[in-house]
């Protein structure tokens, strides 16, 4: 048993995006205490620790946060942040993200690229990533195998593409071929570490690129395939509505009502039913910018999630998602970096752009996020988009003990900044944190109570 013993800031309980605030837990001398199959057992003030024999691990003036939850992330473009593309979506894809994606063609460029990532992700304390997968086998193998040996949680499924331009050619297979390595790939690496999708930190998705990179017959067999999966706690994941063009292309390609309909069974003509949906409590789409009332109404009904990723937004500028009219419909809305097209890993980078794109929204539409909103977006609702709320997302006693500590000290005006502020003021103390700090504030990285380490052959 260990007690790690810092100012604790975590939202409690499993509010909604709305009560969020009434949920923000500030405890300046407060406790983790994390049992040895690494789940929390006690967390609150110190000085009432029920377990005064535990070994107190002291990281005061740190604060203790929960791990960060990134639920839309590409590894293929581990090296790709930055690219200029000379235009939006469909020019960057294929200018730059296409060659480079194709270069994992190379197992050691593929190994390299896998441990590269698992380290990044843990400079930024993002402990559980849904993860955009490459079209290589061997890239995903690796990039499993790594997350295995460094302890994080990932969850990832190989990218799909069936169709595409001749930039894309070496990332596309043929219908066949597609459907067997997702299913080689789920038989393989789901829930691989443990046998179990309840216990395990890796799990598998099926992850068609975005519907124009595959077919209706392509999204008709990944419907059969995850039918007969979903029980098992598998994924759906995917992009939806990022740009204007592409919902054009999107609905005449496949004749259908919503770029949603796509990805719910309905792309025959005419958005008839033909096929099994992907939507579900473990379906994430990212971006959903441009969404019709109808399609949030049914992603809401079915449970599906969104990713949230405005500096990727910003960089494609496409436009970005509306936040009131988005989260009022009553789906979850988690924050995703979406590296590349986002050029920034830490999520709170991620919530400072949220917070400033929000505020400038046009007129009714324009909201102020609090603090506690913000940390909730980064952690609780990311969670609760992977359906994995029971067991990580915040401090509470019961949850896997997945948390940063952040030292101020390490990052230069941190400590003067936060002095201004009363300790007891808990949403300006939080806004300045999370707005304010860089990755070198993040000293320490546990997932399910075990420091990880970039080399984790070595002490971090
Ligand atoms: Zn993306």
């Amino acid at each position: 048993m260990k007690a790690y013993r810092g100012h604790l800031m975590h939202v409690r309980g499993a509010p909604m995006l709305s009560d969020a605030r009434e949920h923000l837990v500030s405890e300046p001398d407060g406790v983790l205490v994390v049992d040895d199959s690494g789940r929390i057992v006690y967390s609150g003030e110190y000085r009432r620790m029920p377990t005064p024999d535990a070994e107190v691990v002291d990281h005061r003036p740190g604060f203790l946060v929960p791990g960060f939850v990134d639920t839309h992330i590409h590894f293929p473009q581990t090296y790709c942040t930055d690219s200029y593309g000379g235009g939006q979506l469909l020019d960057w894809l294929e200018r730059c993200i296409f060659p480079a994606e194709s270069k994992l063609a190379d197992p050691e460029y593929a190994q390299v690229a896998a441990r590269n990532f698992g380290a990044r992700r843990i400079d930024v304390g993002t402990t559980t990533a849904l993860v955009f997968g490459s079209a290589f086998p061997h890239a995903q193998d690796a990039l499993f195998a790594e997350s295995i040996s460094l302890g994080l949680r990932t969850i990832s499924g190989r990218g799909i593409q069936t169709v595409g331009p001749e930039s894309a050619a070496a990332l596309i297979t043929d219908e066949a071929t597609a459907i067997a390595l997702t299913g080689e790939e789920i038989s393989r690496w789901h829930a691989a570490d443990t046998g179990d999708s309840s216990t395990a930190l890796v799990h598998a998705a099926v992850v068609p690129r975005f519907a124009l990179s595959v077919t209706a017959q392509t999204l008709g067999a990944l419907g059969e395939i995850y039918d007969g999966v979903r029980d098992a706690g598998v994924y759906f994941h995917s992009h939806l509505s990022e740009n204007v063009a592409e919902i054009d292309a999107v609905r005449s390609i496949y004749n259908v009502e919503h770029y949603l309909d796509t990805y719910d069974g309905k792309f025959g003509a005419g958005s008839a039913q033909a096929g099994k949906t992907l939507l579900g409590r473990r379906s994430v789409l990212a971006h959903a910018v441009h969404c019709e009332s109808a399609e949030l109404a049914r992603m809401a009904d079915t449970e599906t999630s969104i990713s949230h990723c405005p500096t990727s937004q910003l960089f494609l500028g496409s436009g970005t998602m509306p936040w009131r009219r988005t989260t009022t419909s009553g789906v979850t809305v988690a924050m995703g970096t979406d590296v590349s097209a986002g050029d920034e890993w830490l999520i709170p980078r991620v919530l400072n752009d949220s917070f400033k794109v929000h505020m400038s929204e046009p007129g009714d539409a324009a909201v102020s996020l609090s603090a506690a909103e913000l940390l909730f977006s980064a952690t609780l609702a990311g969670a609760r988009a992977l359906d994995l709320e029971e067991r990580i997302g915040n401090l509470d006693v019961g949850k896997e003990a997945d948390f940063l500590v952040l030292d101020p000290q390490r990052q230069p005006l941190l400590p003067q900044m936060l002095a201004q502020i009363d300790v007891e003021d808990s949403d300006r103390l939080l806004f300045s944190l999370l707005m304010g700090m860089r990755e070198q504030a993040i000293t320490r990285v546990y997932v399910q109570g075990r420091e990880v380490c970039a080399q984790a052959s070595q002490p971090c």
